[in-house]
């Protein structure tokens, strides 16, 4: 089947967080299924930069409201097929890719993934100039909204597949911006892509896609609710039947302590006494005190309300008087990142502070620590837990979303059934996160349990094939309809 997926990033040319890291190993696993899977992405100045020597100029775009752009041709590192669509009045600046570098939205982002949106849209439309024309769309996240709009009022395209990897951001504009992007006016309209008077490219994606996913089958759920839809559960809710919560995978080579290059020892579920090596080496880089005991905790996480920093910072001094460890790596909010560098100075030798991106340090981090910190306060899917159960680093989590979908609460039962890996919290609030930590170490000093606890997490399959397969029954039941 073909396939052009459409995303805003892609590992490991340009990331911010999670969506990047689907967006390589999804499509890699649709390839060893036999699908024939483009990935289409802005040409941002690190993606042109990362494959220089690859491009081949093949479209030219002149389209209605929006700047010259054209598309070049390129492969990912895997060797899958890649279109980078090149504008640079729109991509080609310094600073983030969604933000400038004081953390301000780029004022001009409807344009920006408008274009990405219309460029997905004739490309998988009728009258497409490309001689690849896929069977299917498959747009992720509110920059790819308006494909599944552009494409409903020019019939003969290919149907749409929407994923929503994150509820909280819905690109919403205001209504002029419909004009602007030469969206047909029909479309603004509560059945369709208007949000309370403004334009919501995701409002859009979700009510014209043919089939809606979500990254875990317990979001797929919670946003049909009140409390997490964001004000989209009733659209969600209507949606219902053509909505499917689909649990994200790993990237197993990418994330794999027994080839992971940036640890100092390498291991595996037969030797495990290896990982010991990487939490010195952590202890030693990060500046905290070099004990072998003592339970470390690590953190890898965006700093923003979502992921329940805050929680963890209230409730890290109690936490080292247990005795115990703190490192954090993030980036985001900038009281977070103050106030996560203000405690690391209180408690030097035992809590560490790192504010920025570091992919390397992130995985040092996932093999060294003894415990994962994860309190989200929601979480579509999360792939933090997961890569540390697979370094036998057992979660600490709250109940929510892929957390409750990918983590099996160590109790009695799932020790006995060989399934515990780690910690389940209900309650989002700093007494139960720090019972539940105390829970973790009782179980960390149980040296045999938490073994036990170690290897049933490095066991389990976090692999993409069999979420893949799915991704492509709903690509096929799309075509049937
Ligand atoms: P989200 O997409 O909501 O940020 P996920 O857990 O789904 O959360 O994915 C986050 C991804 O980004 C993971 O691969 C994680 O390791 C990575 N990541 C987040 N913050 C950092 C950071 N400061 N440095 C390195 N990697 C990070």
């Amino acid at each position: 089947m073909r396939v052009l997926f459409v995303t805003s990033e892609v590992a490991p040319l340009i990331k911010t967080g999670g969506l990047a890291d689907v967006s390589a190993a999804l499509p890699s696993a649709l390839r060893r299924l036999g699908d024939d899977i483009k990935v289409l992405v802005p040409g941002y100045p690190q993606v042109l930069k990362a494959l220089d020597t690859f491009k081949i100029e093949t479209l030219f775009l002149k389209l209605e409201g929006f700047p010259e752009s054209r598309l070049l041709s390129s492969l990912l590192p895997d060797g899958g097929p890649l279109w980078i669509l090149d504008c640079p009045e729109l991509y080609q600046r310094e600073g983030g890719i969604y933000q400038d570098k004081t953390g301000a939205d780029w004022p001009d982002n409807a344009k920006r993934f408008g274009l990405l949106s219309k460029v997905a849209a004739i490309l998988g439309g009728a009258d497409s100039p490309s001689d690849w024309k896929p069977e299917i769309v498959h747009c992720n996240d509110w920059q790819s909204g308006l494909t599944p709009a552009y494409l409903h009022f020019s019939p003969g395209g290919a149907p749409c597949v929407m994923t929503i990897h994150n509820l909280a951001f819905q690109g919403v504009f205001p209504p002029q911006t419909v004009a602007e992007l030469a969206l047909p006016e029909e479309s603004f309209h509560p059945h369709g892509a208007e949000f309370y008077g403004n334009l919501s490219f995701l409002k859009a994606g979700l009510y014209y896609a043919n089939h809606v996913t979500t990254v875990s089958p317990s979001y797929a759920e919670e946003i049909q609710t009140d409390a997490l839809g964001f004000g989209l559960q009733g659209l969600l809710k209507n949606r219902n039947k053509s909505l499917t919560g689909i649990l994200n995978g790993i990237d197993d080579n990418e994330w794999n302590p027994s080839t992971d290059k940036a640890l100092v020892q390498n291991y595996d579920v037969n030797s495990l006494e290896g990982k010991i090596a990487n939490k010195l080496e952590l202890q030693k880089r990060m500046g905290l005190n070099v004990e072998s005991e003592i339970p470390l905790l690590g953190l890898v996480s965006r700093f923003t309300f979502q992921k329940g920093l805050d929680l963890v910072l209230e409730v890290a001094p109690q936490l080292i008087s247990f005795p115990a460890q703190l490192v954090l790596l993030g980036s985001g909010d900038v009281t977070m990142q103050n106030n996560a560098q203000a405690l690391a100075r209180r408690y030097p030798g035992q809590v560490a502070t790192v504010v920025g991106f570091d992919e390397a340090l992130s995985h040092l981090i996932e093999a060294g620590a003894d415990l994962f910190l994860m309190p989200s306060r929601f979480e579509p899917c999360g792939l933090n837990q997961m890569y540390s159960q697979r370094y036998g680093t057992p979660p600490i989590v709250h109940s929510t979303g892929g957390l409750i979908d990918s983590v099996s609460d160590c109790n009695k039962a799932s020790l006995a059934k060989n399934q515990a890996s780690g910690f389940v919290f209900n309650k989002m609030t700093t007494h139960d996160l720090l019972i539940c930590i105390q829970r973790a170490l009782s179980v960390y000093h149980d040296r045999k349990t938490w073994t036990k606890v170690q290897l049933n997490g490095m066991n389990k399959d976090f692999g993409w094939q069999a979420s893949a397969a799915k991704y492509h029954e709903i690509y096929q039941s799309c075509l049937a309809n």
